[in-house]
């Protein structure tokens, strides 16, 4: 099928911001990249769109991954392996194999956003990152033609971040996950450390909780704290939580009592990001269109008629607010294209 021409990009981005696509192409097969091979355009890779910053019209070639699928490719004594399509979405993959009786991504559930994104960002929530169940995936890489496989080793996963992300490939467009494996083990414990979790497990009384219970917990707190982008558009966490060292942590905490401190097995201290922009008076406050949300400081709305350009305005504030009170650079989760 060929491209699509001068595409509206708003509804496939959850801030809706606006922004025009020269050239526009739905992937629903690993086939169809090889068809497309080299050209000459600035290829840009789309999943979900809800880690996503558009700064306005793309003059190239997107490229949106809807490749489906979902199916157990292997189970021994030890674990299950479950293969999906990069276009699958996060959530109702998370849910589906809760459904097989295959736990260990419940603390995932309700991360927007598709399967073949979660590794990028090596997405994360409630004591869990994706690389712990991730066993390997296959991507097309332009550059080559043809089909790549990487273990988990090869993704080189840190906190909130890949190889492919560290490369910036998803930003050239130079590679397209097409497929991820996970290795769900069937020793299973449930994973209830942050407190947000035990309280409403407490609160439903459930004192050996199944990964469906798990689930139903986190699902119910994201619903409580975060804006649903169909009603409120968003791209989830807006900043990294900072990582400093130990005695610049503990220099902040006396200075700022109650300041949240997280360390680190490498020896640093995380921050919260939502604390500080909150101390730093930015909670539910707004910039022109957009804002930090009331409920949780982390999360950037938009309010309604956002472009690109004033997701920035605030940005730009809200590290200027946190930084000019703690001395601490917040970056952006989200890419920017
Ligand atoms: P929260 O419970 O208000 O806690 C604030 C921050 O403190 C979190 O970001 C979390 O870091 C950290 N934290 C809390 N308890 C911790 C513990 N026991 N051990 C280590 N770190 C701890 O957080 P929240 O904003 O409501 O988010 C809850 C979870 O959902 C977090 O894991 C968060 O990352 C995740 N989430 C992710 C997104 C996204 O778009 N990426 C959006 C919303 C929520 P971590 O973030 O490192 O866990």
């Amino acid at each position: 099928m060929p491209a699509a021409l001068n595409i509206d990009l708003t509804p496939f981005n959850t801030l809706a911001l606006p922004g025009r696509a020269a050239r526009y192409e739905r992937i629903t097969s690993a086939g169809q990249l090889a068809d497309i091979g080299q050209t000459e355009m600035r290829r840009f890779i789309l999943g979900g769109g809800s880690n996503l910053v558009l700064s306005g019209d793309f003059d190239g070639l997107v490229l949106h991954m809807t490749i489906p699928g979902k199916r157990l490719v292997q189970v021994d004594g030890e674990a299950w392996y479950i293969e999906a399509g990069a276009g699958e979405n996060w959530h109702d993959f998370v849910q589906w194999t809760l459904a097989q009786g295959w736990p260990g991504l419940e603390n995932l559930s309700l991360i927007p956003g598709t399967v073949g994104a979660a590794p990028i960002q090596n997405i994360g929530a409630y004591g869990l990152e994706v690389c712990e169940y991730f066993h390997s995936l296959q991507a097309w890489d332009f550059e080559r033609g043809e089909l790549i496989s990487f273990d988990r080793a090869a993704c080189r996963f840190g906190y909130r971040d890949s190889l492919f992300k560290q490369q910036g490939w998803h930003l050239s467009g130079r590679l397209a996950i097409v497929s991820v494996v996970f290795r769900l083990p069937k020793q299973w414990v449930a994973n209830i450390r942050y407190a947000d979790v035990a309280q409403e497990l407490a609160a439903r009384e459930i004192a050996t909780p199944t990964a469906p219970d798990v689930a139903a917990a986190i699902i119910a707190i994201r619903q409580r704290k975060l804006p649903d982008p169909a009603v409120m558009p968003n791209a989830g966490s807006f900043f990294h939580n900072p990582l400093v060292d130990a005695p610049t942590a503990a220099r902040l905490a006396d200075r700022h009592p109650g300041l949240p401190r997280y360390p680190q097995p490498d020896g640093r201290v995380k921050l919260a990001a939502g604390w500080l922009i909150e101390q730093a008076g930015w909670k539910g406050k707004s910039l022109g269109p957009v804002g930090m949300y009331e409920k949780q400081a982390l999360v950037l709305v938009n309010r309604g008629g956002a472009t690109g350009a004033d997701v920035r305005r605030t940005m730009t504030a809200v590290q200027a607010a946190v930084r000019e009170k703690f001395a601490v650079e917040l970056s952006p989760e989200p890419i920017f294209l």
